[in-house]
C-alpha cells in the first residue's frame, strides 16, 4: 500500500461530482454529506486506484477485504443518524474510512478489526492527529468492546450472520444499531433501536452485497 497524500483540485472537483451522485440517489443528510465531502477517499486506496478513487464502487484494501462503497458508506451513516459526541462502536475498521466519516462528523469513535494487517494499518494514519476522537482495537466485533459500554450507536460494516446478541447488550437504551443481514445472496440493511423494556424495534432497508462478518481474530 502506497497512499498518495496529496489533494488536488482534481480529486476535490471529482469529490464534488460523488457528493452529487450521492444525492441523486437519495442521500439527503448534509452532515453525512458535507464529512464525505472533506475527507480524500483516495487516501484510503492504494494509489493505483488514484484516477478511480471516486467512482461509486467499492475497492480492494488487502486480506480479501473491501473499502466500502460510498453509496453504502453514506447510506449505513444516514441511517446511524450520527450527532457529535456521541459515543459509536464500528465493527470492520478495513480500510479507516467509514471510522473517519463518523469521527469527521464529531462522534467519538470506537472501531474494531479481526485482521491483524488491517488493524496495523492505523499505525501509520494519515489522519492521526485529525481525529483524536477515533480509537482502533484489534478484536472479534462479535465480542463488542465492553471497557466502553453503552454505546449511543453500534454500526456493522460486514454481513452479519444475525443479531450479535453482545453488541444489542452494550447498546444503550433508546440507542441505535445499523447492520446488514444475511437474507441468502444478498443482505437487508437493518437499524435497530432498543427499547426501555430491553427489546428491539427493527426498520428493514435496502439489500447491499457485504464481505462476511467472520467470529475469531486472524493473525
Ligand atoms: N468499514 C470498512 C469496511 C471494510 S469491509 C471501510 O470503510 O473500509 C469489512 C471489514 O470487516 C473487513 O476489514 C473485515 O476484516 C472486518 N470484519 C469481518 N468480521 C469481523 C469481526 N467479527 N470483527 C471485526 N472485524 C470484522
Amino acid at each position: 500500500m502506497k497512499p498518495k497524500f496529496d489533494d488536488t483540485y482534481q480529486h476535490k472537483g471529482l469529490r464534488r461530482q460523488l457528493i452529487q451522485l450521492l444525492r441523486e440517489k437519495g442521500i439527503t443528510d448534509e452532515t453525512v454529506l458535507d464529512a464525505m465531502n472533506n475527507i480524500p477517499r483516495h487516501f484510503f486506496l492504494d494509489s493505483a486506484f488514484d484516477k478511480i478513487a471516486y467512482e461509486d464502487r467499492a475497492f480492494p484494501i488487502g486480506e480479501g477485504q473491501t473499502i466500502s462503497q460510498p453509496y453504502t458508506v453514506a447510506y449505513q451513516t444516514q441511517l446511524l443518524q450520527v450527532k457529535k459526541m456521541e459515543k459509536i462502536l464500528e465493527i470492520g475498521t478495513g480500510s479507516m474510512y467509514q471510522s473517519s466519516v463518523l469521527a469527521e462528523m464529531g462522534a467519538r469513535v470506537f472501531t474494531i478489526e479481526r485482521q491483524k494487517k488491517l488493524y496495523d494499518q492505523h499505525g501509520s494514519f494519515v489522519f492521526k492527529g485529525r481525529y483524536p476522537n477515533l480509537k482502533f482495537f484489534y478484536g472479534d466485533g462479535f465480542e463488542g468492546l465492553p471497557a466502553y459500554q453503552p454505546y449511543d450507536k453500534i454500526l456493522i460494516t460486514a454481513a452479519a450472520p444475525f443479531i450479535p446478541p453482545k453488541l444489542v447488550a452494550q447498546l444503550k437504551t433508546g440507542g441505535m444499531m445499523v447492520l446488514p443481514v444475511d437474507e441468502g445472496e444478498n443482505q437487508r440493511m437493518l437499524r435497530l433501536t432498543k427499547m426501555e423494556d430491553g427489546s428491539l424495534a427493527e426498520e428493514a432497508f435496502e439489500e447491499f452485497s457485504f464481505v462476511p462478518m467472520l467470529t475469531g481474530k486472524n493473525r
